[in-house]
């Protein structure tokens, strides 16, 4: 099924685990999405009206689907991208939570403010921010997380009050798909919908839209940029990331290699925030790779289906192998060694996960994003040196510490320049919505979520001002002027704001 009213062309849908044909989409013509876009903007003020309260029970609705069709959808999900069905199922549940989360907020975080004037001059008036949604909103999301990262946005900007379009990457639209299916069988307003294509769909959203939230890599993301600005159109960018992780000398080293086996493999490898870099203190470089060679060679790789029986799925595809592929290869050459892993398993996409040591900062496994699962790790001497290197990245998206220390920890993550910073734990400011969740440098612009923000940023904030008790005859600021009216003024806003004798003249 696609949600698109002419097709140009078709996209075919492949598991990449095994390469069997899953589906089909249609690559949804430029026109099309214009097409799209404008009924999508008519039907936006009703939603708009409805509030925040009639909206959430819509997407309340949405959310009771997701539920009762919550394993068919986990299906869809392995099926298009090869992942194990512990991550499929994680997929579905972001969708609820998100959905519990802002549908029960919104209604706080967007509601009216009153904010005191900044003088008591200011006090004659009565002032008023609210806010208004951007009436279209496009989001437009990569292969790695088919149907959880559209929720990401897709969920607070229907919450805001605009409409949304999604278009999902041409790799992995069968589960965007579903959930348009989902939004029409619940009888939700024609105010979200799904159009599947590739980068000249994408582009016409970019075109179109009122607000753009992008997340993929950062050469699109510069594209988008660039088109978005000539158009004096806001946008927000989540872009590539090569997440460090610094080991200090202190830490649970069996936590650590836990804990960074997960972060660098969940996915296999194929998460914005994975960790794609470990440094480590000397003085516990040699019994932490072990530990964490020990950890990685027990994941167990495969496809699962329903069963469970797999911690590391497939690659999305054949060109994500090659990436893979090439850093190891090329690391390989340079005088790397893989510890455990270092090549694909020889079935659909899977490769073996991967521990390399022996690396330095000018291989590509450690200069470029990888997104595979593969962990680098480099003996460093101290913190300081931890630091440097942790900040030797174009990237800025996140960063994890382990130590035992919860100081020296506050500490270096005051010093590394990445948007999100976990302590003892990976990726795990993700799951918590009320922190901003934003890239540094060339990682994004604008963040997602952050509690009341990540509602706002899908609203213009209007501001309001009217007689505060009494309307007066004239303001004193207007005309005429005259030498009296103007030195009264100048006396009172002296005499309320200037220090010691200037307060006098
Ligand atoms: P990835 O290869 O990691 O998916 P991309 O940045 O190429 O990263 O793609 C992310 C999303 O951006 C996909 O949905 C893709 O179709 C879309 N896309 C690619 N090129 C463009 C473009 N020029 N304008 C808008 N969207 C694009």
């Amino acid at each position: 099924m696609t949600s698109t009213p002419t097709a140009d062309a078709t996209i075919v849908v492949r598991n990449p685990a095994n390469d069997s044909v899953v589906g089909s989409v249609a690559d949804t013509s430029s026109a099309a999405v214009a097409e799209v876009i404008a009924s999508l903007r008519a039907h936006q003020p009703h939603w708009e009206s409805l509030g925040p309260t009639g909206r959430s029970k819509v997407l309340f609705a949405l959310q009771d689907w997701i539920l009762d069709n919550a394993r068919q959808l986990a299906d869809v999900v392995q099926s298009e991208s090869g992942k194990v069905r512990a991550e499929a199922e994680l997929e579905v549940t972001a969708w609820v939570d998100l959905i519990s989360y802002w549908g029960r907020k919104a209604e706080k975080f967007l509601a009216d403010e009153h904010p005191a004037p900044h003088s008591p001059l200011g006090r004659i008036k009565k002032l008023t921010t609210w806010y208004r949604p951007y009436s279209v909103v496009g989001v437009i999301t990569p292969w790695n997380y088919p149907l959880a990262m559209g929720a990401m946005d897709i969920v607070p900007a229907l919450m805001a009050g605009a409409a949304v379009l999604h278009k999902p990457s041409e790799v992995t639209p069968l589960s965007a798909v579903e959930i348009a299916r989902g939004w029409a069988e619940v009888g939700a307003p024609p105010v979200f919908t799904v159009v599947t294509g590739g980068a000249s769909a994408g582009a016409a959203v970019v075109e179109e839209v009122d607000f753009l939230q992008f997340t993929g890599s950062t050469p699109t993301g510069r594209i988008i940029a660039r088109r978005r600005a000539e158009t004096f159109k806001p946008y927000s960018l989540e872009l590539g990331g090569k997440d460090p992780a610094i080991v200090l000398a202190d830490a649970d080293l069996d936590r650590a290699a836990h804990g960074i086996a997960w972060g660098a493999l969940l996915n296999a490898g194929q998460t914005c925030v994975s960790i794609e870099r470990v440094y480590v203190e000397a003085p516990v470089y040699d019994a932490f790779i072990a530990k964490l060679t020990e950890q990685v060679e027990s994941l167990r790789v495969g496809r699962d289906d329903r069963e469970f029986r797999y911690d590391v799925g497939a690659l999305a595809n054949q060109q994500q192998l090659e990436i893979v592929s090439r850093h190891v290869d090329e690391a390989v050459a340079a005088g790397a060694r893989v510890l455990t892993g270092g090549k694909p398993t020889g079935i659909g996409t899977f490769f073996e996960p991967t521990v390399l040591v022996d690396v330095d900062h000018s291989m590509s496994c450690i200069r470029e994003e990888t997104f595979g699962p593969t962990i680098p790790v480099i003996e460093v001497a101290d913190e300081d040196e931890a630091v440097l290197l942790a900040n030797d990245s174009e990237y800025g998206l996140s960063a994890s510490i382990w130590t035992g220390d919860r100081k020296r920890g506050h500490r270096v993550a005051r010093r590394l320049d990445a948007g999100a910073v976990n302590i003892n734990d990976s990726i795990a400011n993700v799951f918590n919505f009320v922190l901003p969740m934003g890239g540094w440098k060339q990682s994004g612009i604008g963040s997602r979520w952050g509690g009341a923000a990540g509602i706002r940023k899908y609203c213009r904030q209007q501001a309001l001002t009217e007689p505060a008790v009494l309307t007066i005859p004239r303001e004193v600021y207007w005309f005429p002027y005259s030498k009296g009216k103007s030195g009264f003024a100048f006396t009172l806003v002296r005499g309320l704001g200037a220090r010691g004798r200037r307060r006098l003249g």
